[in-house]
């Protein structure tokens, strides 16, 4: 009796060799021409496994890929309004006598406009 072959294509890159198996190895797919999958049951979940491994890798390595909202949200504008100086401020901040003192406090401070 014959066992019928066909060809497991593999795949290099997840170091899938490629190679011959029975028919009856190789999954159902509609999609192919004589519908059946391209490579072995073991080798084909291997290889959807691999893929998704490295899809995962791929996400994990690149952080840039999705913009993250917390750190945007972190990051609050800060608003620096330097405080406006009072014009009325005493000029000069010498110790003066009493008497001086006064004399400052009876002293009309207008024109500031
Ligand atoms: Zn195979």
């Amino acid at each position: 009796m014959n066992v019928q072959l066909r060809r497991c294509i593999g795949s290099e890159r997840f170091g899938i060799e490629a190679h011959d198996a029975p028919i009856s190895d190789f999954p159902a797919q509609p999609s192919q021409k004589d519908g059946l999958g391209r490579m072995c049951k073991p080798h084909w979940r291997q290889y959807t496994d691999a893929l998704r491994k490295a899809a995962l890798a791929r996400k994990a390595s690149q952080p840039d890929d999705a913009p993250k909202p917390t750190r945007a949200a972190r990051a609050k504008p800060a608003k620096a309004t330097p405080k406006r100086r009072s014009a009325n401020a005493t000029p000069a901040k010498a110790p003066r006598t009493a008497k001086q003192a006064a004399a400052t406090v009876d002293t009309p401070s207008a024109g500031e406009g």
